[in-house]
């Protein structure tokens, strides 16, 4: 919500007093704060559109901008600078044409693309995670979007801590600054212009759709989509396994990577996690519900899973689900590796052993009684969301009481009942027939597949989202 002021004319004065005594002290020492912004401005070009400034402080930016007529939203963490910005916006009588906010710059309360300009000066020294800061403004910056972005070179720096110093108080820098904030740009697609001044570093960054095409194109090697899912909307997926063949300890007869040549059961290292960071951190904007860990295999078969997991949410926002095949749940190591996910879905298909083999075609050696006790011990210990998924054919459609009563001794806390809709190699059960498989499961909060939309999404690149999705997208 904006914030709304009052003021006196007492309090307009006063604090416009103590601005011209602040902007009047550095510009003595060399730094002249307003001749600064005239000149971001002019390096700025034509500003089309929405502005956004995140990193209000006194406001001299948002005065500059309004007084070339601008109508700005600003956003700062600290409502007394808030206060003090609007009060000498006030004193112009251009308060107008701001908007205050009290907002977080590393979680912006904006939708995706809402802006066409962002403007963040002499905020990013105090700024310390440069991949959530980034994230959150590329996020917010329309598609051809610009970002204005400024702040002390060595000299200014100098004269702000000399200043501060003088008042008894020591200026806290980051170490973020122009190297840092290039090295994100580029390596995002942004074509940047980086502009050396008297006491500032200008970068004036645009959003190019093309520059990230570029970038895109051949890169995505272990994520793919994002995919319609059923049960979790767009679904962007990570493939932890990445393996031209598919890796699994089960041959299910409905798998639509084909059949299982050769069942792995041993766990083991495929991929380092900073691979899927750094294709992760070139995502062209798209939107994503879920991340899921998926792909060529059984995502639990990686044994630094649960690393992957947790790099994954220090810098995405979105919730992270795994879809498991359950085999592995039995191993202790593996139930804590999937702690940290926000969904977990696990497999199961059968009541009985002899259904188990046929349908699941297991490694040698794994038992359903196996697979239901690591499910069991897993639903005991997981505090997230746990989903059950279960597969209906011709095989177990006769079984569907059986499988509910499974179902309700598991208490998951959604049951997902699906039918190979996708092309395989066994048949589908008809809508018919699976609104008499959802029969069996009242009072388990099921979904069926035949009862949900699936969302039209745009994959990222098709090449690798057929690798994991069969025949079709
Ligand atoms: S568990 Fe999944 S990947 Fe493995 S065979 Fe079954 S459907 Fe295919």
């Amino acid at each position: 919500m904006d914030a709304i002021w009052e003021f006196t004319d007492k309090e307009i004065k006063a604090n416009r007093r103590v601005f011209e005594e602040r902007t009047g002290l550095y510009r003595k020492k060399g730094l002249d704060l307003l001749k600064a912004r005239e000149i971001i401005l002019k390096r700025s070009g034509k500003l089309k559109g929405k502005i956004l400034e995140i990193g209000t402080g006194r406001g001299v930016t948002a005065l500059a901008l309004a007084r070339a007529g601008h109508r700005i939203t600003s956003v700062d963490n600290d409502r007394g600078m808030l206060k003090v910005a609007a009060l000498n916006l006030c004193h112009e009588k251009l308060l107008s044409k701001a908007s205050f906010r009290v907002m977080d710059a590393y979680s912006l309360e904006f939708k995706d693309r809402s802006f066409d300009n962002v403007f963040v000066v002499e905020a990013l020294h105090h700024l310390y995670d440069a991949e959530r800061f980034f994230g959150e403004v590329d996020r917010v910056l329309s598609d051809r979007g610009k970002l204005i972005l400024a702040d002390f070179n060595t000299k200014g720096k100098a004269i702000i801590g000399h200043v501060h110093l003088s008042e008894g108080r020591k200026h806290k820098i980051s170490p973020l600054g122009k190297r840092e904030a290039k090295s994100w740009l580029i390596g995002h697609g942004y074509e940047i212009k980086i502009y050396d001044e008297d006491c500032h570093w200008v970068i004036i960054a645009e959003k190019t759709l093309k520059e990230r095409r570029k970038l895109g194109k051949g890169i995505y090697e272990h994520i793919y989509g994002p995919v319609p899912s059923w049960r979790l909307g767009a679904s962007l997926g990570i493939d932890p396994i990445s393996s031209d063949r598919k890796m699994c300890n089960f041959d299910c007869v409905y798998c639509q990577l084909g059949r299982t040549k050769g069942r792995v059961s041993k766990r083991k290292t495929f991929i380092a996690p900073e691979k899927i960071l750094e294709e992760l951190k070139c995502l062209p904007p798209v939107t994503i519900d879920y991340i899921t860990f998926s792909g060529t295999g059984e995502p639990t078969m990686a044994a630094n899973l649960g690393e992957m997991i947790r790099e994954v949410k220090k810098i995405r926002r979105e919730p992270v689900a795994v879809l498991t095949n359950s085999s592995y749940l039995c191993d202790r190591s593996v139930r804590k590796a999937l702690l940290p996910a926000d969904l977990v879905a696990v497999k199961l298909d059968a009541p009985s052993e002899e259904l188990f083999q046929k349908i699941n075609r297991p490694a040698r050696g794994l038992t359903l009684k196996k697979v239901i006790k690591g499910i069991k011990a897993f639903r005991r210990e997981y505090k997230g969301k746990l989903a059950l998924q279960m597969m209906f054919l011709e095989y177990n459609f006769f079984e569907a009481s059986e499988m509910a009563s499974l179902a309700r001794d598991i208490g998951a806390d959604e049951v997902e009942l699906n039918t190979p809709l996708r092309p395989c190699a066994v048949k589908s059960l008809t809508r018919k027939e699976m609104e008499d498989v959802k029969r069996h499961f009242r009072g388990s909060n099921a979904i069926s597949v035949y009862e949900k939309e699936k969302n039209k999404v745009r994959p990222i690149s098709d090449k690798e989202t057929m690798r994991r999705r069969g025949k079709k997208i």
